[in-house]
């Protein structure tokens, strides 16, 4: 048992830092000393939403150094430095025999719960509920072996914690679902942690033309330092009529908020061929498409998590990081300590920085 500090949400919209009881990690557990977890949409879609089984620790792109191991635990060990991916899988099914854990339905089955169907968190007695088998804003935590990826300890923690989820979402939309290859052109739409990962790897291949869509400035202008060839601010431009003007149209658009209007601009923006990558959310808003839109053969693939296989492709990010083809500083735009969790979720929610971090000081 370990006495931890967790940002407790309690009911909707608000939370408090507080000691929590975490029992120790079971067979095919982890138990992590958190030291960054980044700041994701989908926490504040849970954060503020009453479908949410309060209380909760939320938090599910952490990163840390691994404090023990649970029985027939292998592939890390006490002492590794670990970025903590987002998606529970089990292992067994036939998408994850297949290499394709993002299409595991276990995840369903693991809401505010482990593997296993049980708690490890508790405050005086009463459960406390985990989210996404991480609950990384916390000091501490017990997370699934799958989901604890070993990384070059040299890698600063808040560089690993933008590797848990959204940015390699992003990354992974561009390499594993469209495969862009050098001299095709690229729309973005919105810019946040998905959109940035998508600019750094379209630039990585050397795309033709970059084209960010988003409603800030600040943001628009850090996507042209990392890539981006052109930029539109959809908040004083239709970002379809700018394309259309610019290139007429783009071999890829990658959709990067879940929204229904972004949802449509980017399929429209696709020429013949051309293939639209839509972020999934669990919204059920209904789309509006003009059904002629499909006879020019257009590929439209919803984006789970960039396809990632979390071993594959995050050291290969690292590595890409590592020898400068991967400008993962420009987009970590604010770090937080835990008491400022509110101010993190304040400048996400007015889409202010691309994307922040919580820190964690090393325990004693
Ligand atoms: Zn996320
Ligand atoms: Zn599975």
């Amino acid at each position: 048992m370990h006495e931890i500090t967790a940002a407790v949400t309690h009911e909707p919209g608000t939370h408090t830092v507080e000691s929590v009881t975490l029992k120790d990690p079971k067979p095919n557990e982890v138990l992590i000393d958190v030291r960054a977890t980044g700041v994701c949409h989908t926490d504040y879609h849970a954060y503020t939403s009453d479908r949410t089984e309060f209380p909760v620790v939320l938090g599910h792109e952490g990163a840390g150094v691994v404090d023990a191991v649970g029985s027939n635990v292998t592939t890390v060990d006490s002492g590794d430095h670990v970025v903590l991916w987002v998606l529970p899988s089990c292992g067994d099914c036939q998408h994850c025999q297949r290499g394709q854990s993002y299409l595991c339905q276990a995840r369903k089955d693991t809401r505010g719960r482990m593997m296993d169907g049980t708690r490890r968190l508790s405050r005086s007695d009463t459960p406390v509920n985990h989210f996404y088998a991480q609950s990384s804003f916390a000091s501490m935590a017990v997370v699934p072996e799958r989901q604890v990826v070993p990384v070059d300890e040299t890698l600063p923690f808040e560089i690993s914690a933008l590797l848990g989820c959204g940015v390699t979402t992003g990354l992974g939309a561009v390499t594993n679902i469209a495969e862009v290859e050098s001299g095709e052109t690229v729309a973005v739409f919105g810019c946040g942690g998905v959109g940035a990962g998508a600019i750094l790897a379209a630039s990585a291949v050397s795309a033709g033309e970059i084209i960010a869509v988003d409603l800030d400035a600040e943001t628009l202008a850090t996507m042209r330092e990392i890539g981006a060839t052109k930029t539109i601010d959809a908040s004083a431009t239709d970002p379809v009529t700018a394309i259309d003007d610019y290139v007429g149209s783009v071999d890829y658009a990658f959709e990067c908020i879940g929204s229904p209007p972004t949802v449509t601009q980017s399929i429209e923006v696709i020429g013949p061929g051309g293939t639209a990558v839509i972020t999934g959310t669990s919204d059920s808003d209904p789309i509006e498409l003009d059904l002629g839109l499909f006879t020019s053969g257009i590929d439209v693939i919803g984006n789970i998590v960039g396809f990632t296989q979390p071993h594959v492709d995050i050291p290969k990010y690292v590595t890409m990081y590592q020898n400068g083809d991967l400008d993962l500083d420009a987009i970590l735009t604010d770090l937080y300590e835990i008491d400022e969790l509110d101010d993190a979720f304040e400048a996400l929610e007015s889409g202010e920085g691309i994307r922040s971090v919580v820190r964690f000081d090393p325990g004693p």
